[in-house]
């Protein structure tokens, strides 16, 4: 059968398949129903009555657990919020209206961040909608071409910061190499108020049986004198509960204190009842970890069922890869130029729903209109098995036509 046969044939199926954001699947979120139950007190260690306002830092046993969790001292953990990516957009806003520690405000000069694409849509749509103008900066395989960033945050003093995603990055499973991740601590930047924002979502989603594990930026960055260019976001969103985990930021003493003081005027105090019971839930690294081994089983049947979909129908196909991440929730699929929107849209036209081609670039632009980011999670099995030959079959008829 030709290309516009068989993808004619999957058409005909009817099917409604939804891969476009990487969500955990239910089976997952029962993995984590123990939490339900988990609370046996609503006091804290300290004495604290979780069901009052207050603790704007986090409960001290909640800093407890994400210091062992990030391997930082407990002092440079705060735990806030049930989404990090709302704190790293607070970080963002309060540097641009009031300046990081000593500094003036982002906002009284042009502020850019480098981005390293492919990438997580909603840190560009953070930097879009505040008025940040982004530069691309491709991933390699060990991160970046440091050299390329080295000279751009040497020369550009407009240059205040820069997203990375160390381990398993969104879409293209990058995991950073020691080297890298010294470089970004030490480097000389024009702007002395420079931050990285050192998103470790995927610290514990492993998908292989080798759990990576990426050099500590902050001991990095402080062994490099620059103690408070680094700050860590991290939640349990895909460990117990996408929409109801809890979120912790890691960073030197001089951003903690910084964080308290904004944070502490726009809230009373998080929902410390939520810290409690995940404290108790997940107790330490070994339980979560073990947790994580759960889940790995649940979603690496998935991304096999991906990964073989795609060597069978794509993998004679000139010009076309795809990542076999170690972890993560993400595959990236890279076609020839000019090819990914049209098989997005042919994908769609058969009834499979994908993250919008370009979407893994800032402004939404892939420049060479390569990349599609596929997200396994979600789906069953069977679904995800679908879904990749239809994906797999409308790239096929993109090139062809
Ligand atoms: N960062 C990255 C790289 C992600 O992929 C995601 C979720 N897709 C998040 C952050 C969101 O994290 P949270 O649920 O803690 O806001």
């Amino acid at each position: 059968m030709s290309a516009a046969e068989q993808y004619q044939a999957f058409k005909q199926l009817g099917l409604k398949l939804d891969m476009s954001r990487g969500k955990p699947a239910p089976e997952q979120l029962d993995l984590s129903n123990a939490l339900i139950d988990a609370l046996d007190t609503y006091k804290a260690a300290d004495g604290t009555d979780a069901r009052n306002y207050g603790g704007t830092i986090g409960l001290p046993e909640a800093r407890a657990l994400f210091a062992e969790l990030l391997d930082v001292p407990a002092a440079q953990v705060v735990v806030d919020s049930s989404s990090s990516l709302s704190l790293m957009h607070d970080v963002i806003v309060y540097s641009l209206l009031n300046g990081v520690p000593g500094h003036a405000p982002w906002v009284q000069s042009p502020v850019t961040f480098l981005c390293p694409v492919p990438g997580y849509d909603r840190h560009f749509a953070i930097c879009e909608t505040r008025g940040i103008k982004m530069m691309n900066v491709p991933l390699t395989e060990d991160g970046l071409d440091m050299d390329l960033v080295e000279k751009l945050v040497a020369e550009d003093a407009s240059i205040k910061g820069m997203w990375i995603v160390p381990k398993y990055s969104n879409p293209g499973g990058v995991v950073y190499s020691e080297r890298v991740v010294e470089r970004l601590a030490a480097m000389k930047t024009a702007a002395p108020d420079f931050r990285l924002m050192w998103d470790d979502a995927y610290r514990f989603h492993h998908l292989g049986e080798r759990k990576l594990a990426v050099a500590d930026i902050l001991a990095a960055c402080a062994k490099a004198g620059n103690p408070d260019r680094a700050i860590v976001f991290a939640s349990s969103s895909k460990v117990s509960w996408a929409g109801s985990g809890v979120a912790a930021l890691a960073a030197s003493p001089a951003n903690i204190a910084w964080w308290t003081r904004h944070a502490g005027i726009r809230s009373i105090g998080p929902d410390k009842i939520n810290q409690l019971r995940h404290v108790r839930y997940l107790k330490d690294l070994p339980t979560l970890e073990a947790l994580m081994e759960q889940h790995r089983q649940l979603l690496k049947p998935k991304f096999d069922a991906v990964l073989a979909q795609f060597q069978a129908h794509l993998g004679e196909v000139p010009g076309v890869s795809w990542t076999r991440p170690e972890g993560g929730y993400f595959i990236d699929l890279v076609t020839p130029d000019g090819a990914a929107k049209r098989t997005v849209a042919l994908a769609k036209e058969a009834g499979i729903t994908l993250t919008p081609a370009g979407a893994a670039f800032p402004y939404g632009v892939d420049p060479k209109d390569r990349h599609i980011r596929i997200a396994p999670s979600f789906p069953s099995l069977e679904e995800i098995n679908q879904a990749a030959q239809g994906i797999a079959l409308s790239l096929r008829l993109a090139l062809a036509a």
